[in-house]
């Protein structure tokens, strides 16, 4: 009879594997899927899931970049102040950071509250460094604010929010100028700063990694939640008839989070995480890539698993509490190299309470955490392919105008994606997956012109580089 529920467990997984399974023919076809809902998404407002929104960034920083500028941070429960020295020639020569977490009772305040509490930690931030403030009067006041919720861009450095996400419900901001508010916000305090960017945090990835190589044409990014933008010709944004930019390209966010192909892997877990989330029908795409995620569909599987079979005990209740298996667990899991999975036993039993399990369903238990995140690699790869193609930077030539895009004297040209998240930067498997499978895709010919480049913390060094790049002293 044990042996029964042994073959259920077996099966169960083998089936598991063989939905979620992105074998390069499937995975060609989502990136094929992507260029399509992109073209769809900047042919018109509403055209596909993927927003495509403008961002109004036609100049991106080149590393010629001098002088003190400051980025604000906020996208999260914690948000960041920053400074960095440029020194031109690609050089930071400085960089100072301060995490503060925001409080609970601002998160649903009032717009000018919140603005002042920005401005007030900003204004000790800076009179803390202020022996070098003092070395730049006419510069260094230039500031760069990544805002990561959705915003309607109106120019480079204004904006308005759509809706709040993330738990922020701070109602009269809806729909208000951010810029204007926190401009205000700054004057109050007695600081004359001018904030010259507006961002969304991939955008600044891109422009940290534009800093740093000039061959970088997108940026990911894979957190909690993730996200992707690239430099797009101006002439391709349909929508967008007339638009017209200085260096005829605009970088676009693509909001990709909510990208969706009926070529996905989709398998019944992502049916009921999606239908029991508080997004239904929303962020497809992020559902089975994201930090956010990854864990709980583990504990899916492993929950279906202990109704099938009593190989791992009693049936434990933390099974069904939705998010008790976090991804860095979870990676903690898959990266277990003891020869006795303990590593594995120990987390079973502080998180899950599954105790005293045999060595074969530990291993089930790693099985289950590759399957995952083997599958959520691959879908940015092919993600990040599908962008590649679109620019026609993907080595199968797209001819365009008369000549061959991406290739210069007939050798493909060398292309540089940025990418950043907690959950490339720390997850080892994650991030080799995802470069092994940029290559599988692409093949050996195109593969070594492509780099993926990781950013630390690039999101918001590269608002102060935008709000370099776009000063209006510069
Ligand atoms: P953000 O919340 O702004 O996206 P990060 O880019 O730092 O911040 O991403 C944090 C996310 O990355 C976490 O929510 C988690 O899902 C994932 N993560 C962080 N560390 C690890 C790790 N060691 N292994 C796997 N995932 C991790």
């Amino acid at each position: 009879r044990s042996r029964r529920r042994w073959w259920n467990v077996v099966t169960t997984v083998e089936e598991f594997e063989e939905t979620a399974e992105t074998t390069v023919e499937r995975l060609r076809q989502v990136v094929d899927a992507m260029v399509v809902e992109m073209h769809a998404g900047l042919a018109s407002e509403g055209g596909s899931k993927l927003k495509m929104l403008l961002t109004f960034v036609e100049k991106l920083p080149d590393g010629s970049e001098n002088g003190i500028y400051y980025a604000l941070h906020v996208g999260g429960t914690n948000f960041r102040i920053l400074r960095i020295q440029l020194g031109g020639q690609r050089s930071i020569l400085a960089h100072d950071v301060e995490r503060k977490p925001i409080p609970q009772i601002l998160m649903s305040s009032t717009s000018e509250e919140f603005f002042d509490f920005i401005a007030l930690s900003l204004k000790e931030f800076i009179e803390r460094k202020g022996d070098n403030m003092q070395l730049s009067q006419d510069r260094g006041k230039d500031l760069g604010f990544t805002f990561s919720f959705p915003v309607k861009q109106t120019s480079v450095s204004s904006g308005t929010l759509i809706k709040w996400t993330k738990g922020f419900a701070i109602e009269d901001m809806v729909e208000k100028d951010i810029v204007e508010c926190l401009q205000k916000a700054l004057s109050i305090r007695g600081l004359d700063m001018n904030v010259a960017a507006l961002v969304n945090d991939s955008v600044g990835t891109l422009a940290v990694g534009h800093f740093l190589d000039n061959d970088t044409v997108a940026a990911v990014v894979i957190g909690t939640g993730t996200n992707a933008c690239y430099i797009e010709r101006a002439d391709a944004v349909i929508k967008c008839q007339g638009l017209l930019t200085t260096s005829g390209g605009m970088v676009i966010n693509m909001e990709w989070g909510n990208f969706w192909s009926s070529h996905l892997p989709r398998t019944s877990y992502d049916i009921d995480l999606d239908a029991e989330s508080q997004n239904p029908n929303d962020q497809g795409f992020e559902k089975m890539i994201s930090g956010m995620y990854l864990g709980d569909i583990v504990r899916r599987v492993i929950h279906r698993l202990s109704l099938e079979s009593d190989v791992f005990g009693p049936l434990s209740s933390k099974l069904s509490t939705r998010f008790v298996l976090s991804t860095p667990l979870m990676a903690a899991i898959h990266e277990d190299d003891s020869s006795d999975l303990s590593q594995v036993a120990k987390i079973l039993e502080e998180t899950l309470d599954i105790r005293d399990v045999p060595l074969k369903v530990r291993k089930i238990m790693v099985k289950v955490c590759d399957v995952v995140t083997r599958r959520a690699a691959r879908l940015v790869a092919a993600g990040i392919v599908g962008i590649l193609k679109k620019i026609s930077r993907d080595g199968t030539g797209g001819i365009s105008s008369g000549r061959i895009k991406g290739y210069k004297s007939g050798k493909m040209r060398r292309t540089v994606v940025a990418v950043e998240g907690g959950l490339y930067t720390s997850y080892t498997i994650f991030r080799e997956y995802l470069n092994e499978a940029v290559a599988e895709i692409l093949g050996e010919e195109i593969a070594p012109y492509v780099i993926l480049k990781t950013m630390e913390d690039g999101s918001g060094i590269g608002a102060a580089m935008l709000a370099a790049a776009n000063s209006a002293r510069s």
